[in-house]
Order: structure tokens, then sequence, then C-alpha cells
């Protein structure tokens, strides 16, 4: 039984709370705990990403994902030189493949510039080979913001911040309960509890419950799309100098297969976006019932089946087919065979559904009365999060009674 009311409790160690942690001791409120359910921080979508370091090409200008990716790169970029983070600002090249995609290939570059990116640089078939001999396209975009890190590594930095700064971080602690009592928020885990005055729910794939946990209607539902991938094996590793990516589909808010070095070594090919039916499933077979009929039975699920059953369709082919996997990759690189490619690991991403079947594009956070929710951070929340921590912070500091 824990005695101490702590002035700000945050559900989730993955990057986004652990930022949120971080710019509230940073600025001054150390009476705060970090709740973890698992044994480890970045146990879930932070600690299997793809390490980009995106620049900002493919958001809204003016959006929340745009403006805080633009200067959360930055600043991330900074910490990791200030905190020796390895890190590479590597660049990217986006390659259009067909005629038909120059007209999205033309509307990337200019939010490209709306949202400020200054290295963008158009290039035609013979620059693309310049770049990366072995891409073969009609046309591309080299960004030169976009790089590389690992961001289990930076959440352990951002762990020693907190805790230097007196945070604490608490794991294996799932919260199952809430209670509200008086002044006091009630935080259960079995049979063990935290006190705290005010919360933040960072809780990736299970902000939208952890927010009902709190009396709160999210308004939407956390529906898990299985990013899958595949690692190059070591002799064709000369294929891909840095990342490569397709055009992406504007309907859709994935990005397409691609390929990517990675920053500990080794390159990688993927995610792609496979509905999954479970939360935290990672494998082709994870099944929950409890998680499935949830999504079920929300009335937006079906309305965005009618609307992608073709390309979520397209997506399941590619999970169990190796060789259709490759065929999206042989459009960027027509030299990567089947024998090229070993069986990697997979992520979940989070991504929020409203009620009528639009995919949320933009990050949501609810302010509530002693809460703030994080109801929607996907991609690019990692490279963002030293600006959207700052961001769910500077709520706090603005609604939360706080002493510091
Ligand atoms: C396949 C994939 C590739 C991606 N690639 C990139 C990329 O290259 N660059 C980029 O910027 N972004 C990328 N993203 C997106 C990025 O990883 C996420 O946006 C970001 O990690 C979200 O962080 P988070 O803290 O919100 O969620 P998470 O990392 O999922 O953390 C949430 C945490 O909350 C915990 N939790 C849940 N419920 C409870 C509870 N009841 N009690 C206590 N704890 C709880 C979970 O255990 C988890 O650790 C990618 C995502 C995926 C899945």
């Amino acid at each position: 039984m824990g005695e101490r009311i702590y002035d700000v409790g945050i559900i989730g160690g993955g990057i986004v709370g652990l930022a949120t942690a971080m710019a509230l001791v940073n600025s001054g409120v150390n009476s705060v705990i970090v709740l973890e359910a698992e044994d480890r921080l970045a146990a879930h979508q932070t600690g299997n990403n793809s390490g980009v370091i995106h620049s900002g090409l493919y958001y809204k200008p003016g959006s929340l994902k745009a403006l805080n990716c633009v200067a959360g790169r930055e600043a991330l970029y900074r910490f990791c030189r200030e905190q020796g983070i390895a890190h590479e600002a590597c660049g990217k090249l986006v390659v259009a493949t067909r005629q038909d995609e120059i007209a999205a290939l033309d509307a990337l570059e200019k939010k490209g510039m709306a949202n400020g990116l200054k290295g963008l640089r158009r290039l035609n078939a013979a620059e693309l080979k310049e770049c990366e001999p072995h891409v073969a396209g009609i046309a591309g975009l080299w960004v030169k913001e976009t790089g590389i890190v690992d961001y289990g590594k930076v959440c352990e930095k951002y762990a020693e911040i907190i805790t230097a700064g007196g945070g604490e971080i608490r794991l294996n602690f799932r919260v199952m309960r809430v209670k509200k009592t008086g002044q006091e928020l009630v935080l259960r885990s079995g049979r063990d509890e935290v006190r705290c005055r005010n919360l933040v729910n960072c809780a990736g794939l299970h902000s939208d419950r952890v927010a009902r946990l709190c009396g709160i209607k999210p308004g939407l539902q956390i529906i898990p799309f299985r990013g899958e991938y595949y690692k190059i094996i070591p002799e064709r590793h000369g294929l891909v100098r840095n990342l490569i990516y397709p055009v992406p589909d504007p309907r859709f808010p994935f990005l397409g297969v691609h390929f990517t070095r990675m920053i500990a070594g080794g390159v990688e090919a993927g995610p792609n976006a496979v509905l999954a039916f479970k939360r935290h499933g990672y494998k082709k077979t994870s099944f929950s019932l409890r998680d499935a009929s949830q999504f079920a039975l929300y009335p937006g699920f079906w309305i965005m089946g009618c609307k992608f059953w073709k390309m979520g369709l397209g997506e399941f082919y590619r999970s169990f087919s190796k060789k259709a996997f490759v065929r999206a990759l042989q459009r960027l690189i027509p030299e990567i065979r089947v024998e090229d490619l070993q069986p990697g690991g997979a992520g979940v991403r989070a991504q929020a559904l409203e009620a009528n079947g639009f995919l949320a594009d933009d990050f949501r956070i609810k302010e509530t009365e002693r809460m703030v929710h994080v109801l929607n951070a996907p991609s690019p929340a990692a490279t963002a999060s030293i600006s959207i921590g700052r961001h769910i912070a500077g709520i706090a500091l603005k609604n939360f009674d706080l002493k510091h």
C-alpha cells in the first residue's frame, strides 16, 4: 500500500509517457510516478518500431503531428548529441515507380516545404541511381532531415533523467482500476495501489480502455495494426545505403513497406499494416476474443471495413505470402529476391478509429478534470516525443494544481 500521494501519475512507460514525465521533472514538478504494466520500459510500440527519425514530410501543415514532428525531430537530434546516443541524420529517398504516383510525390514535396523542410531535393531517374544505385524509379524526393536512432536507448536516457530529477518509475504495475476519492485518484494493480492527485494516460494500445477505467468516454476505439518486418541477409546489405520508401497511398495512414538501415547495423524491410485481432497481436495467429469482439461491436469498424476491405485483404495476403511481400519491395529494388529476406520481428500500432469509420489522422489528446488522456499517438510520436511530452506537460501545468 503506497502512503505517498504523487502530484502526477503517468500510466504507460512508452516514449510518450516517459517524455511527459521528463518534461514535468524538467519544469520542476518531481512528484511524478510513471506506471508501466510490463517488466521493462518501451515494451510495446516504442521498442518495436522502425527507428526512423521522421522529417515531417507527410503531415498536414499546422497539425499536431506536423508541428511536433518538426520541433521534436530537432529536439531529438540535439538530445542525442548531448547525451551521446548513437544516431545518424542519413536522409531518405522516396521513390515513385509509376507515372500515376507523380501527383502524390508533388503533393508530398509541397507538404514538406509547408512544414519547413529545407533539405528536400527532387530527383530524376538518373539522380535516384546516384543516391541509391540499386533503386529503379522514375522520380524521387531526397529528404535530408530524416535519420535513424534506437528509441529503446532514447527511453533509457529519458528514464535516467526522470529518476535523477526525483521522479519515480514503477514496472510490473498494470493499472486495472481507477477510483476517485475526494481530491485523490487511487490507481490499483491487483492488490497494490498508487495514489495521485492528477493523471496522464499514455497507455498506447490500451489508451481507450484506460480512459474508460477513469470514467471518460474516449469517443474512439483503438484498432491494432501489426507491422511485420523481414531482415535483409548480410550479404545483400549493399543493396541499400540508407532509407528507401515508396510514395504512400494518401488514402491510408501507413507509409508502405520500405527499406530501413538500422542504427545498430543491418537492414530491415517492412513494416506492412495488417489488422491484428489482439492488442498485443505480434504473431499472425494472435487472437483475443475480448479485443476482437470489442472492435466488432464498434460501428466505425464496419464502416472502415467497407472502405478498406480490398487494401486490408491485400495486406493479409502479403502477410502470409513472402513472395507477395517481396514483389512490393521489388518495385523499389528489382534485384531483391525471396532468399534475401529472413523473418524479422513485428510491432503493433495503436491506431484510433472514430465512430464514423475514419482513422484518426492527428494526435488526439483529451483534457478532463485532473486528467489528460493521450488517445492517439501513432507515428511519428517517437520522433516527436520531446515536443509532444512538453506539450502534454504544458497542459498538465495549466490544468492541474501543481506545486513547483
Ligand atoms: C511497427 C511500428 C513502426 C513505427 N515506426 C516509427 C518510426 O520509425 N518513427 C517514429 O517516430 N514512430 C514510429 N512508430 C510509432 C511510435 O513507435 C509510436 O507512436 C510511439 O512509440 C507511441 O508511444 P507510446 O508511449 O504512446 O506507446 P507505447 O510505446 O505502446 O507505450 C504505452 C505503454 O503503456 C503501457 N500500458 C498499457 N496499459 C497500461 C496499464 N493499464 N497500466 C500500466 N501501463 C500500461 C504499455 O505496456 C506500454 O509500455 C512506429 C510504430 C510501430 C508499431
